[in-house]
């Protein structure tokens, strides 16, 4: 391969490698979080909806103390995330609306997490808690009704669960499932394009796990649904959360055990195969057509990278 560009050192893959100790053992001791509030360390994220508040530094800062939120508007609710350090860490949900409306600030930056995460807006280690702060408050944005009986629900454990005062239905967080897989035959790999993609980008093809389904059966039947391809062996990579809203991204290789693709026009806008060769040239930004793999935060980028450095042995 001698045209294959050099890719540099691994890039850092967004919204991982957490430095929060989650301390769940003070969930359930108010008099703990009351003192970890007043705490001279703690920091709190800010999010509404999609946007993160930040104070408008040249690298913006997502950490406001408790008294700096007092004008930010009124959370509707929060969540103790954790200890970096040591320092309390905790995110408040504040409305939509809301959120938008602090864009008239011009001290404070706001932003959504994507851009903040492409764009590198924040110091990288603030990126895993602003994900698990974004997700645990979408959550709550659309759990604060019982799905049982339909009655208001009750924040406890520090925000980590939902209790029904009527009919006692405990309702906890969730995280979904979503497969990311490359199919790969040979030299070749498969890519598609959404439709809400950028005009130059190709990425690997992804879909919710389903109920009783195992990660292996579900990056076959995607793959099956949106491509047409049959796969063999399936290869666990690595995940990440995937705080739009709540999903956690499980990334696979997999072995494609036919040729002719098939694509489902419905999901995707288009799909073909990518040898290695090409893949190098999207990572690198130096495609002749100026096609793109998605950027380094996204997991995407790794496992099309990994394949691209080592062929077939991903399934070794
Ligand atoms: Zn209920």
């Amino acid at each position: 391969m001698p045209n294959r560009p050099d890719l540099g050192p691994p890039p850092r893959l967004g919204y991982v490698e957490s430095s929060i100790d989650r301390a769940a053992q003070l969930r359930g001791d108010d008099a703990a979080l009351a003192r970890l509030w007043q705490n001279a360390r703690t920091g709190v994220y800010a999010i509404g909806g999609e946007l993160v508040v930040m104070k408008n530094f040249a690298l913006a800062d997502p950490l406001f103390s408790p008294a700096e939120t007092a004008s930010l508007g009124s959370a509707r609710e929060r969540v103790f995330l954790g200890l970096a350090d040591g320092a309390p860490r905790f995110g408040i949900g504040l409305d939509a609306a809301a959120a938008e409306a602090l864009k008239a600030r011009d001290d404070l930056n706001i932003a959504d997490l994507r851009s903040i995460a492409v764009l590198g807006l924040v110091d990288p280690s603030h990126l895993p808690p602003l994900a698990e702060a974004k997700a645990m408050l979408a959550w709550h944005a659309h759990h604060r009704f019982c799905p049982n009986c339909g009655s208001p629900t009750q924040v406890v454990q520090a925000g980590w669960r939902r209790d029904c005062p009527v009919c006692a239905a405990v309702h906890f967080p969730r995280t979904d499932p979503v497969v990311i897989m490359l199919a790969i035959k040979g030299e070749r790999c498969v890519l598609g394009r959404s439709r809400r993609f950028a005009p130059t980008m190709w990425s690997c093809l992804a879909g919710f796990a389903e109920p009783g389904e195992t990660i292996e059966e579900a990056v076959r039947r995607e793959v099956l649904e949106e491509a047409g391809i049959g796969c063999g062996r399936v290869t666990y990579f690595a995940s990440q959360p995937w705080p739009f809203p709540t999903s956690l991204m499980i990334g696979c290789h997999t072995e494609a055990l036919s040729d002719t693709l098939v694509v489902d026009r419905d999901e995707l806008e288009d799909a073909r195969w990518f040898d290695r060769d090409e893949c190098a040239a999207m990572l690198a930004r130096r495609h002749p057509d100026g096609l793109t793999t998605p950027p380094p935060v996204a997991i995407a980028h790794h496992m099309i990278r990994s394949f691209v450095e080592n062929g077939c042995d991903v399934f070794h």
